[in-house]
């Protein structure tokens, strides 16, 4: 039969040193020094300096508790604005993957001991964005937690309740208890991340690694190799002309002005309806949204024989009173380019960036097409019509 290793428990009673006999027989000094500890628990729990890490609705409530009604000041509590010169990190809001790295970035840089709040159902499990493709399903998945603070927010009076349970754990730690540590309540099955936490057991060191490593440069991913970008055409200049919207249009070849959304265009007359609207006064771009069709898809009454394909949609208007505004739309490929406006709207910039980061559409002469909202290293389009929905993004989620 086979024995299980016998752990054995040093309590202490043996050990010997000369000194440690003359400090035990010393009078008053084990009373005295008792003391002592006690003075410096009682200063550390009642000067913890927080990091706020607060980035979204949360972030107003953790904003309250300094206000005069919940007053955390007389905790000892000061917020203090960089990690180097703080005990406890607040994470008050949803963490995305982009902002995961940087988060554990930040939490490195806070010097020994330091302690995390997760307050709020967002920062514990994501949430209800947590199956969304860019929110990391809570923070204990990369990075330990101490006290989790629940709420959809949490009001002030339970932030404070969290701290003082903080100031508890940290009193039981520092008399030498085996603290437990608190079981983040969104533990269910219904929610449990694909990135496992760094409390349960499944989790591998591989796994931490991994995050360690992409958070020392959040750029840089050695797995994945950055998104191509097809090149294409420069944009033409072209000669300007008058007339209206309709006037434009027609002059376009375009007579068919459908009545269930912007008339489609030939895809190579984008950039100079653009042009020749903004010389008629339409100077504001209001907005830039493509829509993936799947094969057989499109708008009402799509032919089933209908390819694959992007409609991208432009809105543009006049400013001051009667404003007026131009939509139009152009069909294209998944792979095929399509000019870029920036180069007269200035606001086209970012949202071409937008439409090429979600959806994987390209701008062919975009000065500075890269991602916008997901991580630089991404390689999905998370807008796309056939994207899972609680797709994994490894180390992240
Ligand atoms: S938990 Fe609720 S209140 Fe807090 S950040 Fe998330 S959505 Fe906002």
């Amino acid at each position: 039969m086979a024995m299980s290793p016998q752990r054995t428990v040093d309590t202490g009673a043996n050990f010997r040193h000369p000194l440690y006999q003359v400090l035990l027989e010393t009078p008053g000094l084990t009373v005295g020094t008792a003391a002592l500890d006690d003075l410096l628990t009682w200063g550390l729990t009642n000067a913890m300096w927080i990091f706020p890490m607060a980035t979204s609705c949360c972030g107003i409530e953790f904003m309250a508790t300094a206000a005069s009604r919940v007053d955390i000041d007389r905790m000892g509590v000061i917020v203090r604005a960089t990690p180097r010169q703080a005990d406890v990190m607040v994470v008050a809001g949803t963490i995305t993957t982009k902002m995961a790295p940087r988060v554990l970035k930040l939490w490195e840089q806070m010097p020994e001991p330091k302690w995390c709040v997760a307050m709020g159902s967002c920062a514990i499990s994501g949430d209800f964005y947590r199956n969304l493709y860019s929110v990391v399903p809570g923070v204990d998945t990369f990075m330990p937690v101490d006290v989790y603070v629940p709420g959809c927010p949490p009001n002030p009076e339970a932030l404070m309740h969290g701290m003082l349970r903080l100031q508890e754990k940290i009193q039981r730690q520092r008399r030498g208890e085996v603290v437990v540590p608190e079981v983040n309540p969104g533990l269910m099955k219904v929610t449990q991340p694909s990135v496992p936490r760094l409390t349960e057991p499944t989790r591998s060191p591989e796994q931490t690694l991994a995050q360690e490593r992409a958070s020392d440069n959040p750029t840089a991913d050695e797995e994945s190799a950055p998104l191509e970008v097809a090149a294409g055409p420069a944009p033409q200049v072209a000669p300007l002309v008058g007339g209206d919207f309709a006037a434009l249009l027609a002059e376009l070849g375009v007579t068919e002005l459908p009545a269930d959304g912007p008339p489609v265009i030939p895809l190579a007359q984008h950039l100079e309806l653009a042009r020749r609207l903004k010389a008629l006064g339409y100077r504001q771009l209001v907005t830039m949204v493509a829509t993936h069709w799947l094969a057989g898809k499109g708008r009402k009454g799509a032919d089933p024989a209908e390819p694959e394909h992007f409609e991208l949609t432009t809105a543009v208007r006049t400013i001051g009173p009667g404003s007026k505004v131009a939509a139009w739309s152009v069909r294209l490929a998944p792979d095929e380019p399509v000019l870029t406006l920036s180069g007269v709207f200035a606001g086209a910039d970012w949202q071409e960036r937008e439409q090429f980061d979600l959806l994987g559409v390209r701008f062919a002469g975009h000065p500075d097409l890269r991602r916008l909202m997901q991580t630089e290293n991404a390689t999905t389009f998370p807008l796309r019509r056939d994207f899972p929905a609680d797709a994994p993004a490894p180390p992240w989620r």
